[in-house]
């Protein structure tokens, strides 16, 4: 039996009352989640409720947790300042059909924090890239788009290509082949994705250069974080926005995830500023809100009967006096600087045990979210993040759930969250807890070992 089997016997004995919830649940509920990311092996935990770094499961155990909603809630859950927001606004309507009167102000504070001219909200970072791709075939009367191979921008036909395509289908890596990462796509339109390798700006270029007539978008995760934490290697950005103005593409940076990481997001960090922005998940501190802002003469083309742009719970007034509370209030350049800092205390306490204990990882990230990768081969695009032991992953993953620490999102290609509610404290004792753990893995390393010399 390896860690992994070990663990989710332990796993199965503490959580009896998720497993009756899920055999119930999927009565109603194909695999009893209402998002396939949550749906895990033998069952997935359900929650009752959330505070602060705290999390308690349907049996009543409490995990520290580093996941915070995929990374939705770096605020902490139930913030105070953002449950106050939300229930002074509930209390005066949650949705009106007609635009709120304060909602400008929300949008002024996103056009000035991430350097927008223009800025249109909706619900989620799904709908938000489709909104995106959507305005620049719109602009450019261009259909095609480049994505890069292991970046996730949403669950809609256009971009759910070569999320995580297997060895068998990938192609060259250079040139890699387009794969549809789910049955039911329109092929017509997954068709018109374009998938480049990241980090390999020669590559990508020779493959946009290719479609230069009808390239509509290069789309990208500055900093993806759908395959850990890969960081963009010095000049790529630039040459993606150089190889945008040559082409006459528009650039579109996904910052669904590093929107509320990094006080201004990606352009704060590398100085590249793309033509359009997306948002979502952390915008407003747990409720649904997103944002496509950037170039004001892309954006005011979204003219009503000519660009469709709509949504009932668009600018919702509950996610947009979160979304103020939240950027003006609680993620502060102050909070989130302390935050980031304490996410490198926590990459390094990883680094360390990981050295301490020779275990086969390796720890990448910056500030708030980092990650372990279960290999010894820097991740800097999809090929190399397959090199990634995603067995021992869950191992690792299961044997933190089991000791009460959630030590990341769900997923080998995910990363932690240390939001503004995390202190020294618990990052200490999630270090601590991985210390126990890595030494559960050395033993089964030591076993693997003795096996394969007889
Ligand atoms: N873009 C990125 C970079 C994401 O990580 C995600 C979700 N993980 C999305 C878009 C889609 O956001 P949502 O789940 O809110 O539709």
């Amino acid at each position: 039996m390896g860690l992994l089997e070990e663990e989710v016997a332990v796993f199965r004995r503490r959580t009896p009352r998720s497993a009756r919830v899920f055999d119930i649940a999927r009565r109603y509920t194909p695999f009893g989640v209402h998002s396939n990311y949550r749906h895990v092996d033998p069952y997935p935990l359900y929650v009752s409720r959330a505070r602060g770094t705290s999390i308690w499961d349907a049996d009543g155990h409490r995990y520290l947790d580093f996941s915070m909603a995929f990374g939705a809630v770096v605020v902490g859950h139930a913030n105070p300042v953002v449950v106050r927001a939300v229930r002074e606004q509930a209390a005066r309507g949650s949705i009106f059909g007609f635009e709120g009167a304060d909602t400008y102000r929300l949008a002024r504070v996103l056009c000035e924090r991430f350097r927008l001219d223009r800025v249109k909200l909706s619900v989620t970072g799904m709908d938000a890239t489709q909104f995106a791709v959507r305005f620049a075939r719109a602009f450019t009367g261009r259909s095609r788009v480049l994505k890069f191979e292991g970046c996730y921008h949403g669950s809609h036909d256009s971009l759910l290509v070569s999320i995580k395509p297997s060895r068998e289908r990938e192609g060259d890596p250079r040139r890699p082949t387009a794969v549809p990462a789910s049955k039911g796509l329109v092929p017509e339109l997954a068709g018109r994705a374009l998938v480049a390798p990241f980090n390999d700006l020669e590559a990508t270029e020779a493959i946009a250069r290719g479609a230069a007539g009808d390239l509509a978008a290069i789309i990208l995760e500055p900093i993806p974080m759908n395959m850990g934490v890969v960081l963009p290697a010095p000049g790529f950005l630039e040459g993606l926005r150089r190889l945008a103005d040559e082409l006459g593409a528009i650039l579109i940076f996904d910052e669904v995830k590093t929107g509320a990481k990094f006080y201004d997001g990606a352009e704060g960090l590398f100085h590249v500023h793309p033509d359009l922005k997306v948002f979502g998940k952390g915008l407003a501190g747990g409720y649904p809100l997103a944002a496509v802002g950037g170039r004001a003469d892309v954006m005011e083309a979204v003219v009503p009967g000519v660009i469709s742009h709509a949504g009932t719970y668009n600018s919702n007034p509950l996610g947009v006096a979160a979304g103020l509370a939240t950027l003006t209030k609680v993620l502060t350049r102050q909070k989130m600087r302390a935050a980031g800092r304490l996410g490198d205390a926590l990459a390094k306490g990883y680094a360390d045990v990981v050295e301490d204990r020779k275990v086969p990882a390796l720890v990448q990230g910056l500030g708030m979210s980092g990650t372990i990768h279960f290999t010894r081969q820097p991740v800097v695009d999809w090929r190399s993040f397959q090199s990634v032991d995603v067995a021992k992953w869950w191992g690792y993953y299961t044997a933190m759930m089991n000791r009460g620490v959630i030590p990341m999102a769900t997923g080998p290609d995910e990363q932690w969250t240390v939001s503004t509610a995390h202190t020294r404290r618990d990052v200490d004792r999630h270090v601590e807890v991985f210390d126990e753990v890595a030494k559960e893995i050395a033993r089964f390393e030591g076993a693997m070992e003795m096996v394969e010399a007889i």
